[in-house]
């Protein structure tokens, strides 16, 4: 069995121009494309993890501003359950009604909320942030961060290692998943502040952009049962991900944890 725990769907009628934005964020950063693999839409991910043998994929929307929450957790909602999809729900630190909608997320059966510090632009150890991380612990609801740079945003980055590291002094810090291998191309940052915390790591969009010695140092050092494996679809499909993964020789055991294990103990799915 394989658990994707980061993949992106939008809904059909914004998924062609939610992606050509993405992508011309990423050219006029990096100067060049790193093209997708799909079109961002639902039907295309399932098709993907059809191909690439993944049984169960977390569907990560991210609220971009303030406004967006309500129909986002209506499209999460939507979805989740079926078709091997799981969503979790979104909003934006900075909007006003965010008690009620994350009360509002756990009553509807989502299992957490995906931020994204550089889009919402709000530091991950702002009181904003915190006052989330708090109030979602308190409802025993999972928040995914995307971690460290980001391909297609400016600097300053809004959730360092380093940062991530500070709201261990609010939070037992057991239900927050830092994306990337816990901060995107910051991974020295993340040896130092972040490996031995009980923050656990995605492995997504990690392949190409990470020493393979690195990857395997991190993941063994901060153990398999806090690892959960991650493409970033469309990004990166599963495929090349689970490739990477496997290179890395870690061994039946941990494999099985990163790739299922701890996937479905925060599901709370048995193994059959
Ligand atoms: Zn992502």
């Amino acid at each position: 069995m394989i658990i994707d725990f980061h993949t992106h769907a939008f809904p059909d009628k914004i998924a062609e121009k939610a992606m050509a934005n993405l992508e011309q964020n990423i050219i006029d950063i990096q100067g060049r494309n790193y093209p997708p693999d799909g079109d961002g839409t639902l039907s295309n991910l399932i098709e993907i993890m059809k191909r690439d043998n993944i049984d169960i994929s977390v569907v990560l929307p991210i609220a971009t501003t303030v406004t967006q929450s309500r129909s986002i957790n209506r499209f999460a909602a939507e979805i989740n359950g079926k078709n091997g999809i799981v969503s979790f729900g979104s909003l934006h630190p900075l909007q006003e009604d965010w008690e009620r909608v994350l009360e509002d997320i756990k009553k509807s059966g989502l299992l957490g909320i995906k931020l994204h510090p550089e889009y919402q632009k709000t530091y991950v150890n702002s009181p904003e942030v915190i006052r989330i991380l708090k109030k979602a612990e308190e409802l025993g609801l999972y928040t995914v961060f995307h971690a460290g740079r980001d391909i297609g945003m400016p600097e300053p980055v809004h959730c360092s290692p380093k940062m991530l590291r500070e709201t261990l002094e609010y939070v037992k810090g057991d239900k927050i998943i830092a994306a990337h291998l816990g901060g995107w191309r910051m991974w020295d940052d993340v040896e130092e502040y972040l490996v031995g915390t009980p923050i656990m790591f995605d492995v997504s969009y990690t392949k190409g952009f990470i020493a393979p010695e690195q990857y395997r140092r991190i993941i063994k050092n901060h153990g398999s049962k806090k690892i959960l494996f991650a493409s970033d679809m469309p990004w990166q499909p599963p495929g090349v991900s689970m490739e990477f993964l496997e290179s890395a020789n870690l061994g039946s055991e941990a494999l099985d944890n990163i790739c299922y294990k701890n996937a479905l103990k925060i599901l709370g799915k048995s193994e059959n």
